[in-house]
């Protein structure tokens, strides 16, 4: 049985840490047309200060102590709007982990699927108001429909991070209405979200992660 570790989840915060930091700029550069252009330094000092949570939690945590630990760190670096939506985030997520050194591979999507509850009842955005909602939204459909095909998790993170990609792109043609770019209204068409362009790169890191896990050649 394939299984998602706690070593698994600190290696994946590495890498979530690693890559959106790569991309701090050109996060910033899009929160600079429609925002405050801060996106980039929130995500950055957010999945650091989340990741070097994890990495000081004794051997013994589990996975909801480290995605605990990883919403606390945070929502204390972050004051944006991004930190209270990715910390419920978490937190959805640490649920549905438990309190287990390991869970199935098989059952890990789940905790995508919780990280968008939590995103959409911490921020009441509906899907086309322009936000990250546009991405975690058909990025859990696309779990929920490819769980429910049975499909093995490769197939459902590569459909994951297409619904992802598309859901970043699409509200390029959307108005804000939610957050800080709503104030610029039609003004923000054309421009894709920045916390939508974040949460695409989030979940791309995931779904190669898990994707590659899955492979049979993985050990
Ligand atoms: P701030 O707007 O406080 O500067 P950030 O720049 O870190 O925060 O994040 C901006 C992003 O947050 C937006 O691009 C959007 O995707 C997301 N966002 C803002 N408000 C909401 C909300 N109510 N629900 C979901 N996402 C939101
Ligand atoms: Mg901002």
């Amino acid at each position: 049985m394939q299984a998602l570790t706690t070593a698994d989840v600190s290696r994946l915060f590495h890498q979530l840490a690693d890559t959106i930091g790569a991309a701090r700029d050109e996060l910033c550069r899009l929160d600079g047309v429609i925002g405050d252009a801060d996106h980039g330094i929130a995500m950055e000092q957010g999945f650091a200060a989340a990741s070097r949570a994890i990495d000081a939690l004794p051997e013994q945590a589990t996975l909801a102590d480290q995605l605990n630990a990883a919403a606390k760190g945070f929502l204390n670096a972050v004051g944006a709007s991004s930190g209270p939506l990715y910390a419920t985030a978490l937190m959805r997520a640490a649920k549905v982990a438990g309190a287990r050194p390991e869970m199935p591979l098989a059952e890990a999507p789940m905790l995508i699927v919780a990280m968008a509850e939590g995103i959409r009842s911490r921020g009441k955005a509906e899907a086309g108001e322009k936000t990250m909602v546009d991405v975690w939204t058909p990025a859990a459909a696309a779990i929920e429909q490819g769980m429910a095909s049975g499909l093995p998790v490769c197939e459902i993170m590569a459909r994951t991070r297409d619904a992802a990609a598309a859901g970043a792109e699409s509200t390029k043609s959307m108005v804000a209405t939610k957050g800080r770019s709503s104030r610029l209204g039609e003004r923000s068409l054309g421009h894709m979200d920045p916390g939508a362009a974040s949460a695409a790169m989030v979940l791309d890191v995931i779904a190669n992660d898990w994707g590659r896990h899955d492979t049979p050649q993985a050990s």
